[in-house]
């Protein structure tokens, strides 16, 4: 048998890249961060702009807060926020963010260019960034209040990962995705999407819209006619759940489901199951509806210090409160008309 190995410590820098590569593992997820930085900077206007699906170029432009001059040579350095302070405060937390990793991970797999201007500021600031160290002086130029930041060649530094992600028009669909979610969870904000190059926007919401008008124009006004608002209050749980379920009419060969606890966005195979479970009783085999559900629990409950990239949350009394919404949607169905008409033609 040979000896092993000498044991010894990884660079700081292949430490960050391989911690960047997880969190960040798709032009999806850097939008995903960016777009949860802007709504954590209150913005009301969030627009996006790809290069072959956000591979080449991924540009997100925000009307918020901006960031302070002088917090531009370190907002890319790991575990760099404005959001937490003490680990007590993760019991509260109002913001998407608070452990300072995203921009940091996207400084270490792409070239990451930030232009802000705050209130106060004349004029606005740009600074470039590589490896979480920023490259010169933030430059002083022209430009409105809030943040740009331009993440361009992702991967350029991983090529078995770029070389992975080989259709542009695949992420594009990912990229989409996540934006019509947010949209739709956020009315009050308008989002647009637009690949670069091209006139039109692939997507566009109003400012001020509501959950409803969302739906209807990124998914199509087909949908919204059979849309079915969905509430519930629980008192003995304390959770509130509110949104939107299709009836019957509506059968997709594809699944879409948008799932927001406490406004993250996030998966739970368990209520998937369960309601999955309400519908194949009614749906032909392979028809699925669509859903947009925005659950609250008391924060208490819910563990947001997963892992960036755990979308899969878990929360206490799982079981019972899924429950209580599997019959809430279950009777939020059979008092539809559709449901009683389909009902007499079995
Ligand atoms: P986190 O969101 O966990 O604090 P990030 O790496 O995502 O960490 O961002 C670091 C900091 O940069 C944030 O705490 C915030 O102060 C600032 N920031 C990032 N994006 C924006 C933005 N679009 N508008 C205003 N501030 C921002
Ligand atoms: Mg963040």
């Amino acid at each position: 048998m040979e000896d092993p190995n000498e044991i010894k410590k990884l660079d700081l820098e292949v430490v960050n890249r391989i911690a960047a590569g997880e969190i960040i593992q798709r032009p999806c997820n850097a939008l995903k961060e960016m777009i949860e930085n802007s709504l954590d900077a209150k913005s009301s206007l969030i627009q996006i702009s790809v290069k072959a699906g956000g591979l080449k170029l991924l540009q997100i432009q925000d009307n918020g807060t901006g960031i302070r001059k002088d917090d531009l040579p370190i907002v890319a350095e790991r575990f760099t926020t404005s959001k937490l302070e003490k680990f007590e405060d993760l019991n509260g937390i109002s913001t998407f963010g608070f452990r300072g990793e995203a921009l940091a991970s996207i400084s270490h797999v792409a070239h990451l260019t930030i232009q802000t201007k705050t209130r106060s500021e004349k004029c606005a600031y740009k600074a470039s960034y590589e490896d979480g160290k920023f490259k010169s002086a933030p430059k002083p130029c022209a430009g409105n209040q809030g943040t740009t930041i331009t993440v361009e060649d992702l991967f350029y530094n991983m090529p078995q990962r770029k070389q992975a992600l080989k259709s542009p028009a695949e992420e594009f669909t990912k990229v989409s995705e996540v934006v019509s979610k947010y949209a739709i969870h956020n009315p009050q904000v308008g989002f647009t999407l637009k690949k670069v190059g091209e006139s039109g926007f692939a997507l566009k919401t109003p400012v001020k819209s509501s959950h409803n008008d969302n739906i209807k124009i990124i998914y199509g006004s087909q949908i919204a006619k059979d849309l079915l608002p969905m509430e519930l209050e629980d008192p003995v749980h304390r959770f509130k759940i509110k949104g939107f379920i299709t009836n019957l009419n509506y059968q997709s060969k594809g699944r879409t489901n948008l799932l927001f606890i406490n406004h993250r966005l996030v998966e739970s195979m368990l209520l998937k199951a369960a309601i999955d479970s309400v519908y194949g009783t009614f749906l032909p085999r392979g028809a699925y509806p669509f859903y947009y559900l925005s659950l609250e629990l008391d924060p208490l409950t819910v563990d947001v210090n997963v892992h960036p990239t755990k979308h899969e949350v878990h929360f206490l009394y799982e079981e019972d409160i899924v429950e209580k919404i599997k019959m809430q949607v279950e009777s939020t169905l059979l008092a539809s008309n559709v449901t009683k008409t389909v009902y007499k033609q079995l």
